[in-house]
């Protein structure tokens, strides 16, 4: 890149040179524009130097989040099997043992009445399997 001084000796040496003034006229016009040319790839090269920053810093957020959501992800992951029409899952949430829940509303189930059922009293799921049968149930999945 040419520097401003530079731009300057140059239109100074066009004034001494022994050529037309329509020529001189038209060499300082080229000088001028290549100078404004000059400094807008400066301006450019500074928003390119930010954008690339930003760019950085986006990317570091996305990384983060990534590893954030798959983290929460391997926490909350869980093996589900259905028995005995009953849906079972067993996860983090559930101290690594095998839970009854509701195949409809997928909430816990209720093994404390006579038989498994939904203790949601929107839900009308229920079995015919006595909830004394669960530690066998359990025992075969
Ligand atoms: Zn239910």
């Amino acid at each position: 890149m040419i520097d401003m001084g530079a731009f300057d000796t140059i239109k100074q040496t066009l004034t001494e040179l022994p050529i037309s003034d329509i020529l001189k006229a038209r060499l300082e016009f080229a000088f001028d524009q290549s100078s404004a040319f000059e400094r807008q790839v400066s301006e450019l090269q500074t928003k390119i130097g930010q954008l690339k920053a930003q760019l950085e810093i986006v990317t570091l957020d996305r990384d983060n989040t990534r590893s954030e959501l798959q983290r929460l992800k391997d926490e909350h992951a869980e093996e589900i099997r259905i028995h005995n029409m009953i849906e079972f899952r067993r996860g983090k949430r559930t101290g690594g043992k095998w839970i009854a829940f509701c195949p409809q509303c997928h909430i816990p189930a209720d093994v404390k009445a006579d038989f498994v059922s939904c203790q949601s009293p929107k839900c009308k799921w229920g079995t015919l399997v006595p909830s004394n049968d669960m530690p066998y149930i359990i025992s075969e999945l």
